[in-house]
């Protein structure tokens, strides 16, 4: 099995680094990743000058780009096969309800889907990364199912783990995107030019978080399996739309 790994956190990170070695057990891993943190980077193409792939001593590969950037340029013609699965992660950080829209961890798993390639995003929900084996242990679970019994369509799986021991995990629920509150305000800052800059300010807080929902699984630590699309199209108001915008 050809596994391509990438991420958003830079092919530097703890993470990355670990999800590899670890899948080395279930098949040939190849590691193409930016070379700087892009955490938020989201679906984006870099398009307004080329990118340049560059081997680091330890035979990972990383792109001055974006997470998309990496998985598109490796599967539409740097690599020399069509990987069987994309993973990215592990994030450090959860990637639960509208977060998905930003991330670029989703974004990287999303590029393979587009791609046709069954993928996964994995992610552990917290900043200090304790526990990087749980979620390891999960990601290599569905590889390895992925394998020995492969889905007959493409999957986008959004994958949160609780950053708990292994044996603290309270198994698997397959969810739905929560939702989070607006976003905190962003924080002003003087520069030392007498500018004001502005930092974008931390997520919201989980608001619909209730059973069911991505939130709630983590927050009873259980890991949280999300099928995802991609497709943006709002089923529910074509006909509403269509009465009374359609001629
Ligand atoms: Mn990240």
């Amino acid at each position: 099995m050809k596994i391509l790994v990438s991420n958003d956190d830079g092919y530097f990170a703890p993470g990355i680094g670990l999800l590899a070695e670890a899948l080395r057990q279930v098949g040939e891993v190849t590691v193409v990743a930016p070379e700087r943190d892009r955490s938020g980077a989201s679906n984006s193409l870099t398009l307004d000058r080329p990118l340049i792939v560059r081997r680091a001593p330890n035979g990972y590969f990383s792109v001055n780009g974006t997470p998309t950037d990496c998985v598109h340029i490796a599967v539409t013609g740097f690599l020399e096969f069509t990987p069987d699965v994309v993973v990215s992660g592990i994030n450090l950080g959860a990637n639960m309800g509208d977060d998905t829209i930003y991330s670029g961890t989703v974004a990287a798993a999303a590029e393979g889907y587009l791609l046709g390639i069954p993928a996964l995003a994995v992610s552990l929900t917290s900043r200090t990364g304790e526990h990087f084996d749980s979620a390891i242990g999960v990601a290599l679970q569905i590889v390895e199912r992925f394998k020995r019994s492969p889905f007959s369509e493409p999957l986008l799986l959004n994958v949160n783990v609780p950053d708990v021991p292994p044996a603290e995990l309270r198994g698997v629920e397959v969810t739905r995107l929560g939702r989070r509150h607006t976003a905190e305000p962003v924080v002003r800052l003087d520069t030392p030019r007498g500018e004001t800059a502005y930092w974008i300010g931390p997520a919201g807080g989980a608001a619909d978080a209730g059973p069911g929902t991505d939130f709630h699984a983590v927050d009873h630590c259980r890991v949280s399996l999300t099928p995802l699309r991609m497709d943006l199209t709002h089923n529910a108001q074509l006909p509403l739309v269509k009465k009374r915008l359609e001629q």
